[in-house]
């Protein structure tokens, strides 16, 4: 058996998503997602001018050494780009090994090591009372564990609320950030009042819900280490599950600093593509949780590897899983997921309508509990024909300016 076939499928249902389609001499098919929010068509590029002619006549059934060869062959190695190409090729190649195995990727990974992943979701409200009732509504929909984001006094728009009203342009869903038009939307941001507010959000939190529900909340990168170190420090009574990217991902000393000062969990790597990048913080011990998400950090083969290191430190996995991962992602973090020893938690954000009929899916969501379900391979089929009637439409993630004008961390 033999590639004969590869095909780069780009689609907008609800957003954009890029799509590895690998055919095999046998008919066997195998999906992988390349989606890069904002940079969609850089992945395209390099898949279809550089990655495609390579795969033909292949033996699907080497995926180590399709890897190491597409990784190490290209000499520029890592970068979003290429790691997500990569990616994609990794997550097709483990779907057709599967489905020629007939058996789900989790069982070629080891098999269960859990009944199903702890997932968390996105709960956010321009107010306290508009929080609360988006944690409830979380609560109602199944989720045992909650994302807590909210508006900051004096701010016109803050990252991770979701239906932001100052999003006039475009059209965005849910919590998509990523606004369809011509140029990345402005927005504002001020770090003073956002420590100020955030502890006082948790205690409201806190009092309302009780202790016992597992609480997350997003810094997305906009502090200094001191500026953590502090927030970490003021949010410990309120018992975070993790706190998340408090620190720009291009320094990980930043970390050191704010390890010393606060026993708040702490969370990175949605940015990362490698384990280089983790090796200096997983080695030192200065996060709890890894955030990569397999899209983006070189498919089921780099990602299993980052975790299995991860774990000789007690540190788990905690999986990248907005909108912007595709359902061929998020099936390929449930496999490894499910049978990985060191799982922490999944972050979930359901897709929309349309996007659930592009990709058929066959993972199941019960009691605040994901599982990718039994079908051979990673369990989703893209429909073509539908992907087809959703081109492509430019859309740009956000950028911050603080209020002297300067451009600062989104
Ligand atoms: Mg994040």
């Amino acid at each position: 058996m033999i590639i004969d076939k590869a095909e780069v499928i780009v689609t907008s249902p609800d957003r954009n998503f890029v799509t590895l389609k690998i055919t095999t001499s046998d008919g066997v098919t195998g999906l992988g997602d390349a989606t890069l929010n904002g940079r969609e068509l850089a992945v395209v590029a390099y898949l279809s001018e550089h990655i495609v002619p390579l795969l033909i006549n292949r033996d699907p059934a080497k995926i180590e050494d399709t890897w190491q060869f597409l990784y190490r062959s290209a000499y520029w190695r890592r970068g979003p780009v290429t790691m997500a190409a990569i990616a994609a090729v990794d997550m097709a190649l483990w779907d057709i090994k599967g489905k020629v195995a007939g058996l789900p990727v989790y069982q070629l990974l080891g098999g269960a090591s859990r009944n199903g992943l702890l997932a968390y979701g996105h709960a956010s409200g321009k107010t306290i009372s508009e929080l609360f009732d988006s944690v409830r509504d979380h609560q109602e929909q199944g989720y045992r564990a909650i994302r807590v984001q909210t508006g900051v006094p004096g701010l016109k728009s803050i990252y991770g609320i979701a239906s932001n009203a100052t999003h006039a342009v475009g059209v965005r869903y849910d919590h998509e950030p990523a606004v369809r038009g011509a140029l990345p939307k402005e927005e504002d941001w001020d770090t003073r009042s956002y420590l100020r507010h955030l502890p006082t959000v948790f205690e409201a939190v806190r009092n309302e819900f009780g202790p016992e529900l597992p609480l997350l909340h997003d810094g997305h990168h906009r502090m200094t280490p001191i500026q953590a170190a502090q927030l970490g420090k003021s949010l410990e009574p309120y018992d975070l599950f993790w706190l998340e990217d408090c620190t720009p991902a291009e320094n990980p000393e930043a970390l050191r600093l704010v390890r010393q000062h606060t026993t708040t969990p702490l969370a990175i790597g949605e940015i990362f593509n490698t384990v280089w990048d983790y090796q200096q913080i997983i080695r030192e011990q200065l996060i709890d949780y890894v955030r990569s998400a397999v899209t983006h950090t070189g498919g089921i083969s780099h990602l299993k590897k980052v975790l299995e290191y991860a774990s000789q430190y007690q540190i788990k996995s905690g999986m990248h899983g907005p909108t912007d991962i595709s359902p061929v992602g998020m099936a390929a973090a449930m496999h490894l997921g499910l049978s990985i020893h060191n799982f922490g938690i999944q972050e979930y954000m359901k897709h929309g309508a349309k996007t659930d009929q592009v990709f058929q899916q066959s993972f199941t969501w019960k009691d605040g509990f994901l599982h990718p379900g039994d079908k051979p391979g990673l369990g989703v089929e893209l429909d073509v024909d539908e992907a087809g009637s959703y081109p492509y439409v430019q859309a740009y993630l956000p950028y911050n300016r603080l209020a002297d004008g300067t451009v600062h961390d989104w």
